[in-house]
């Protein structure tokens, strides 16, 4: 068997160790007699992984007590909708706008998505850098009366991150994380909403984490579908329907893993060094490689660069791969290179590339 460092945006890595545990425990969960994928979701087996999981998660994240956690479905597309669906307290009178913050395009994305259901303001937008940089809070302009502001700090595809957390005062801000969380320590109570879809840096692809603040449940649209109510979801355990099981249950070993690892603050050391450095591999090849980012506002787990000679684009895809360097193209939308380094990309993985690209650019100076 040869794994491969895998740079794919998502779904991405998991730790090998992670599944390793996983096939070891595959055919049979702990004396259960049977395999996790095979047990009831209300069974004691399956809670007491659900609960380990949740547990972890809020000890990982230091989440405070008056926030829920919940384990849905639907990714963080579905969230798009269920946010509006949510926040803008339709079952109370409710209020009609919504603020977004357009940083590229997964903001747009939950923009689009959100216009079905809100009067989108866009309260900052970076179009006119291109999306090369977020836009400054002084910047923001929120409307009167809108029920929540959402951002997205983490912009997959552009390679483009918030390193602050914007203040939105009493308005509750709702963050798109799906790229980003568990990379680094997170002060939750500045939050009204977190989400993010789990495979990019939580687990397998079938799982979506919401951790929602308490005061802000209970308000869901009439004729919102049941699913889709944060609330009911809360009071439910995310179990109104079979819970996705295996997925949830992975995601609970990479938190033991992260907890193993030394949490948040040691997965941050480590991220930051990994990305730092790509960028200096990608700074000091004298134009070879660019990244075109403002440097205050590059993605520490998505990597883009271009070649200077587009047309060397497909050697280098193909030599990497030879390498065992896969799935470092680029968006369809946006071209060149991305290499997502999420946390269970090891550090040797992000080494050989640096490697890779060094000896790349030799070969063909
Ligand atoms: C991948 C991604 C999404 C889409 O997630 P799904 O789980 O596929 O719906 C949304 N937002 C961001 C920031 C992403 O990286």
């Amino acid at each position: 068997m040869s794994r491969v460092y895998n740079f794919s945006a998502g779904p991405g890595m998991l730790p090998e160790v992670v599944l390793e545990r996983a096939r070891d425990e595959l055919l049979e969960w702990d004396g259960a007699g049977a395999s996790v994928m095979e047990i009831s979701h209300r069974s004691k087996d399956f809670l007491a992984i659900a609960e380990g999981a949740e547990n972890n998660l809020r000890e990982l994240l230091a989440i405070p007590d008056n926030y829920k956690v919940l384990f849905l479905q639907g990714g963080a597309t579905l969230q798009f909708a269920m946010v509006p669906l949510n926040l803008l307290g339709g079952k109370l009178g409710g209020k009609k706008v919504a603020d977004y913050v357009n940083t590229g395009h997964w903001s747009k994305k939950a923009i689009t998505e959100a216009e079905r259901f809100a009067d989108v303001h866009i309260a900052a937008a970076s179009d006119d850098s291109d999306f090369t940089t977020v836009p400054p809070q002084s910047s923001w302009q929120l409307h009167t009366d809108t029920a929540y502001v959402h951002f997205t700090p983490n912009e997959t595809i552009g390679g483009l991150e918030f390193h602050w957390t914007p203040d939105t005062g009493d308005v509750p801000l709702v963050a798109d994380m799906s790229s980003t969380i568990l990379s680094r320590p997170l002060d939750v109570s500045k939050f009204g909403v977190i989400y993010a879809g789990a495979q990019k840096n939580i687990g397998p692809a079938g799982v979506t984490v919401v951790i929602v603040r308490e005061d802000l449940l209970g308000k869901t649209s009439d004729n919102a579908p049941s699913l889709f109510d944060y609330q009911k979801q809360a009071e439910s355990g995310s179990m109104m329907n079979t819970a996705p099981t295996f997925a949830w249950y992975v995601s609970g070993l990479v938190f033991e893993w992260l907890k193993e690892q030394g949490g948040l603050a040691v997965m941050e050391q480590v991220n930051e060094r990994k990305a730092g450095k790509l960028y200096a591999c990608i700074d000091g090849s004298d134009g070879f490689y660019k990244n075109h980012i403002d440097p205050k506002c590059r993605s520490r787990m998505n990597i883009t660069f271009t070649l200077a000679r587009p047309e060397l684009d497909s050697v280098f895809l193909e030599r990497a791969q030879e390498a065992g360097l896969v799935a470092l193209k680029g968006h369809r939308s946006v071209g060149g290179m991305r290499a997502s380094i999420y946390n269970a990309m090891p550090e040797q993985g992000v080494d050989a590339l640096v490697e890779f690209m060094l000896a790349f650019h030799q070969r063909c100076d």
